[in-house]
């Protein structure tokens, strides 16, 4: 057991406590909010816990409190900013015991709708160059790089 990037204790070997889990989009002491590089669904986002927390039920109400905060400020952020049709939320985790919830905003015409974006369907060809997605990807980086500044003016644990 080591001390990990926030203080939190982590546990060697374990791919969540080692790196970031994706691109870092920001980090608080519980929570890290990382950005899934996937060219086919921009703005694909985890939240994770830092700790090693298995379960939505091991968590403590306040913990569990702050964590749908993060969720919806999160997702009202993707529907102002995106504009998706459907936002996508996961919690699988059956790899590593640190709760993380996939957030993975869906538009009708990316390339599995509307099965899951796990589906090994793919329902549509993407044109990853056209100008619909290339826009989609670059809201979705302004949104990352706006996500830090809103989390830490809006959250209070
Ligand atoms: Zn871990």
């Amino acid at each position: 057991m080591a001390m990990g990037l926030s203080g939190a204790m982590s546990v060697a070997d374990c791919p969540l406590c080692d790196t970031a889990g994706g691109v870092l989009v920001w980090r608080g002491a519980y929570l890290r909010v990382v950005a899934v590089e996937d060219a086919d669904f921009p703005g694909f986002c985890r939240v994770i816990w830092n700790d090693h927390v298995a379960e939505m039920s091991e968590l403590d109400a306040k913990s569990r409190d702050y964590l749908w905060r993060i969720l919806n400020l999160v997702e009202s952020s993707m529907r102002a900013e995106l504009m998706p049709d459907k936002i996508n939320l996961a919690s699988l985790g059956n790899v590593v015991p640190h709760l993380h919830w996939h957030m993975i905003p869906r538009w009708r015409d990316d390339r599995c709708f509307p099965e899951p974006i796990w589906s090994s369907a793919i329902v549509r060809p993407l044109d990853r160059e056209s100008p619909v997605w290339s826009g989609r990807r670059s809201a979705a980086k302004a949104l990352c790089a706006r996500l830090p500044q809103l989390l830490n003016s809006t959250l209070t644990w």
